[in-house]
C-alpha cells in the first residue's frame, strides 16, 4: 500500500518574553516570541512527522496558523513518497495557487505559512533520508537543486544555466570542507548583550562574556535615542576592544536621511554594519544610505519578502551582507535561489535567527551554503541568541563561538511535546498562570 500523508495539526504557540524585555529593540520594545507551528503526519510505519514552523512576535500567531491550515489541501491525502521526491513541483504548486496567490502576491501572512509547510516537509524528508537537512541539500546534484528553485521573476540576474555553473564550481573540495565543517562548526555571532531594554551594567557584563566565550562578532540594538545609542556604543567599544565585531540594528526605524546622519554619528566606534536602517520594501533607500554611509557596510534580509526584492538589493548594491531568514521567504527552496543569487553577485550571507528556532533553521542554510554553493566561510556568521533552545529536542550546539553541524536526522524544527502543551495559547498552563498572577 502507498504510504500517504494524513494529517496536517497546527499549534498557537507563545512565550511569554516580553515579561524580561529579551528580544526588545526600537521597534519592538515587547515581543513574546511565537511559533505558528505545523507537525505533518504520515501513515507510513517508520512513524516520522515532519515539523516547521512561522515565527511571529504575539498578537496575529493565531492568524498565521490559520494561515498555515489554508495549505491543508497540498498535503494531505498526498502519496508520501511522491510528495517528497518532487518539493520543487509542491513549492510551485503552493505558491502559484491562484487564489491565494491574492493575498500576497508572495508576500506576508500567506507566503510565511508556506515556508512552515514547506521547511517541514523538507524536515520530513530529511529524517526519512536519515540525514541532517544541510547534508541532504550538499549530497543533492546541481541539477536536483536547480530544480528546486522558481526562476520566474530572476531570470534577468539569474539563470538556470548560471546556478548550474556556480553549484557545479563548488564541486571541487566539498568533501574537504565537509570534514572541515564536522571538526570546527561555521562561526556564529551574537546578539544576546544588545537588546535595547537592558541597562548599560548589563550591556556591559554580556559583552565580556560573549568574548569569553569565544564570539568574535556581536550587535547592539539602535535607533531609539542617539545619545543612548552613542553612550552604549561607547560602552560596548570599550567593554570587548578595538578587534571585536559590532554591529549595529535599527530594526527599520529611520527614514533614510534620519539613518544617514544616525549612522555617521555612531560611526566613530568602528560599527561593522548597520542592520534595518530603514524599511525593508525600499530598495533604493537602502542603496542611497549604503553609498552615503561607506565604508560602513549595510545588511538587511529578515523582514525582506521574498527572493525579488534580494534580487534588487544585490543589483543596485545596496546591501554588502543578505540576512535570510528560514521562515519569512518560502521556506528552503526560495532560499536556495537566494544562496545562489547571493553566490552571483559575490554577497556574504549571514542569516537572520534569535526567536523561535530560527537559529536551529539557519545552520542548515549556512553549513550548505558553505559546501555546495558559495564553499566559503569568509565574512559569513550565523546570528545567535540564546534563549527559547530548551525546548528544542534538537537545539544548537555552540562552542567557543561557532555553531557545530547537527547531526540529527531533519531540520532541527521538533519542539519538545511538552512546550507544546505548556505554550499552547490562550489556555496552554504558562499562560493561564500568568492572567492568575
Ligand atoms: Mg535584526
Amino acid at each position: 500500500m502507498t504510504a500517504r500523508i494524513t494529517g496536517l495539526r497546527t499549534y498557537d504557540i507563545r512565550f511569554p518574553t516580553s515579561r524580561e524585555l529579551d528580544g526588545s529593540d526600537a521597534m519592538n520594545p515587547d515581543p513574546d516570541y511565537s511559533a505558528a507551528y505545523v507537525v505533518i503526519d504520515t501513515d507510513h510505519p517508520d512513524g516520522h512527522e515532519g515539523h516547521g514552523f512561522a515565527f511571529t512576535i504575539g498578537r496575529g500567531n493565531d492568524i498565521q496558523t490559520t494561515a498555515i491550515r489554508a495549505l491543508e489541501s497540498y498535503v494531505v491525502g498526498r502519496p508520501l513518497d511522491g510528495t517528497l521526491s518532487d518539493l520543487g513541483g509542491v513549492w510551485r504548486e503552493m505558491v502559484h495557487d491562484s487564489q491565494l496567490r491574492w493575498l500576497g502576491p508572495e508576500k506576508g501572512v500567506m507566503h510565511m505559512a508556506i515556508s512552515a509547510v514547506v521547511n517541514a516537509l523538507w524536515d520530513l524528508r530529511a529524517k526519512r533520508a536519515g540525514k541532517p537537512l544541510w547534508k541532504l541539500l550538499a549530497d543533492s546534484t546541481p541539477e536536483e537543486l536547480v530544480d528546486l528553485v522558481d526562476f520566474r521573476y530572476l531570470s534577468d540576474a539569474l539563470t538556470p544555466a548560471e546556478a548550474l555553473e556556480i553549484l557545479r564550481r563548488a564541486e571541487p573540495g566539498r568533501a574537504e570542507r565537509e570534514a572541515y565543517l564536522l571538526e570546527r562548526g561555521y562561526p556564529g555571532y551574537t546578539t544576546t548583550p544588545g537588546w535595547l531594554g537592558y541597562d548599560d551594567a548589563k550591556l556591559a557584563r554580556l559583552c565580556k562574556e560573549a568574548v569569553a566565550d569565544g564570539f568574535t562578532q556581536l550587535k547592539l540594538k539602535v535607533g531609539a535615542n542617539l545619545a543612548d545609542d552613542v553612550r552604549r556604543m561607547g560602552i560596548a567599544r570599550a567593554a570587548v576592544g578595538p578587534d571585536i565585531r559590532i554591529a549595529v540594528d535599527a530594526n527599520q526605524r529611520w527614514d533614510v536621511g534620519q539613518a544617514i546622519t544616525w549612522v555617521r554619528e555612531l560611526s566613530r566606534f568602528d560599527p561593522w554594519w548597520v542592520e534595518e536602517p530603514t524599511s525593508p520594501d525600499d530598495v533604493l533607500g537602502h542603496a542611497t544610505i549604503a553609498r552615503a554611509i561607506s565604508p560602513v557596510k549595510v545588511a538587511t534580509g529578515e523582514h525582506v519578502q521574498n527572493r525579488v526584492v534580494f534580487k534588487q538589493l544585490l543589483q543596485t548594491d545596496a546591501i554588502s551582507y543578505l540576512q535570510l531568514d528560514a521562515a519569512r521567504v518560502a521556506g528552503v527552496n526560495e532560499n536556495v535561489a537566494i544562496l545562489l543569487l547571493a553566490a552571483k553577485f559575490g554577497v556574504p550571507v549571514c542569516p537572520h535567527a534569535g526567536g523561535v528556532g530560527l537559529c536551529e533553521l539557519v545552520q542548515h542554510l549556512s553549513m550548505f551554503d558553505f559546501l555546495a554553493v558559495s564553499g566559503s566561510m569568509d565574512n559569513r556568521v550565523i546570528e545567535f541568541v540564546d534563549h527559547l533552545h530548551e525546548h528544542f529536542v534538537h537545539p544548537v550546539v555552540i562552542r567557543n563561538g561557532n555553531y557545530l553541524a547537527p547531526t540529527a536526522p531533519g531540520f532541527s524544527s521538533d519542539l519538545r511535546p511538552q512546550t507544546l502543551i505548556d505554550y499552547a495559547y490562550p489556555h496552554g498552563p504558562v499562560w493561564m498562570e500568568g492572567e492568575a498572577a
